[in-house]
């Protein structure tokens, strides 16, 4: 009896041995990639997310550190320059090309090298390691920096081909905004998708933009499912997903009736899904409405933009805290709008000591960002086009809500914006990109990275270097 205990025994030992082996090296040979690119957010608008955290009276950071900070603290650091092979500053589609691919290109391109050749992806290599890859943004899946990564098209707005690389890539979670550009109105008109979209919440402002008629069908043909809601969403767990949540972009300030995820629930579900792969997994995260509203020249929508995009970085963070064998890159494509403070002497009370972050919460109770302020004011007739109309707007439309009679006699909304943010010392150099260069932190995994100074074709090859060492 005593022999056969002891037999027993050392089975059990040998199988819990060769077990804690075995997924010794899973755990080994398991590889997640996170990519969090925050649109447009040069080193002014990133350093003004830790100084927002540090010094607002009322920063919603406890320990006055933004989860941007922390990361930067306790990861590896360098600058990014992300010049295109054609022009000093790029755009969205020739950054993403040369992140995503390693291959310079010029603007406007995607997932093509400057000779317009097709160009492979670190999404499709890991893919093709049987990794389990995946694409969200709080724009549409369809725009440059998420296309990037499954597409091959000589410009970023030949949407309808950008879809058919979609089918053919095939991702298996791709998340965002961008219903619109997925059905024409044709297909609209002959209610071909009547049963699908009857589960669209935002059907009613659904035009119709895809030039192609048909494009949910290749979609639905190629094996994603569809989901229109945050609990559609959260329903599916397995397969290809394709959220498309808003007929363009995820709204800065949703309505009472949103049933939409954020960029924070989407980042959760992917991961939740993707994490699931033995071999691990890549992820874009892109936050890309700060590009959006800071070529609006909007700072208040810039702000609550960054700390949403903040705090994603907190629940990325913790996930690779926890599971050791994740590289984080946190980075921006490119600067746009050139933002900063200027200095002058500043008096208590004045426009430049720390209460002028206030500005930027307070003015955070608009309802409508900067662009949909802009149309309605083009909008009216000439003779309602004056200061008394632009004070109204300001106040009602975007919370505006001090005194702005020295907006008095201006009849032209931009200068009037101009005019409103150089009172709380805010200036922009442009509504374009510019090329300063970027932050990038490395967290995680991160001891392959021995530089300081990349461009940005050398993240696809650290990348595709750390997921290619299994
Ligand atoms: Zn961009």
């Amino acid at each position: 009896m005593k022999k056969i205990s002891i037999l027993f025994a050392v089975i059990f030992l040998f199988a819990a041995c060769h077990n804690a082996q075995v997924k010794n090296i899973n755990q080994q040979e398991k590889k997640n990639v996170i990519l969090v690119i925050a649109d447009g957010t040069g080193p002014h608008l990133m350093g003004h997310l830790m100084e927002y955290a540090r010094l607002a009276p009322s920063s919603p950071y406890k320990d006055k550190k933004s989860n941007l900070e922390k990361m930067l603290n306790e990861g590896k650091n360098g600058i990014v320059l992300n010049y295109t092979a054609e022009s000093i500053v790029t755009d969205s589609a020739a950054a993403a090309t040369q992140f995503a691919t390693g291959a310079k290109t010029y603007p406007e391109a995607l997932g093509v090298n400057a000779e317009g050749k097709k160009v492979n992806s670190v999404l499709y290599n890991a893919k093709q390691k049987g990794l389990a890859t995946g694409v969200l943004t709080d724009v549409y899946v369809l725009d440059a920096t998420p296309a990037a990564f499954y597409a091959h098209q000589l410009n970023r707005k030949l949407r309808d081909g950008i879809i058919e690389d979609m089918t053919v890539t095939q991702p298996d979670l791709v998340l965002g905004g961008g219903l619109d550009y997925f059905v024409s109105k044709t297909d609209l008109e002959n209610k071909k998708y009547a049963d699908i979209l009857a589960r669209v919440p935002y059907i009613s402002e659904v035009k119709g933009q895809a030039k192609q008629d048909d494009n949910l069908t290749k979609v639905i043909n190629s094996g994603y499912k569809l989901a229109f809601t945050k609990q559609e969403m959260n329903s599916l767990n397995d397969g290809k997903i394709l959220g498309l949540f808003a007929p363009v972009y995820l709204p800065p300030y949703p309505p009472a009736d949103w049933q939409g995820p954020n960029l924070l629930d989407m980042t959760k579900k992917a991961i939740s899904v993707l994490s699931k792969n033995d071999k691990g997994f890549f992820l874009l995260v892109e936050a890309g409405f700060i590009d959006w509203v800071a070529h609006e020249n909007a700072p208040q929508t810039v702000l609550r933009e960054l700390l949403e995009f903040d705090e994603t970085l907190a629940y990325i963070k913790n996930f690779a805290d926890k599971n050791k064998n994740t590289l984080v890159i946190v980075t921006a494509d490119h600067d746009t709008g050139g933002f900063g403070m200027a200095y002058y002497k500043p008096t208590k009370g004045s426009e430049n000591d720390y209460n002028a972050f206030e500005k930027f919460s307070k003015l955070d109770s608009g309802k409508s960002f900067v662009y949909e302020v802009e149309q309605k004011y083009k909008a009216l007739p000439e003779d309602k086009k004056n200061s008394d109309t632009i004070k109204k707007i300001f106040k009602e439309d975007l919370g505006y809500k001090e005194n702005l009679d020295f907006l008095d006699g201006i009849n032209d909304l931009k200068k009037a914006f101009k005019t409103y943010w150089e009172k709380q010392g805010v200036f922009w150099a442009t509504k374009k990109h510019t090329n300063a260069p970027l932050f990038v932190v490395f967290y995680g995994d991160n001891s392959a990275i021995k530089d300081n100074v990349f461009h940005n074709t050398d993240l696809f090859k650290i990348m595709n270097n750390y997921l290619k060492n299994k």
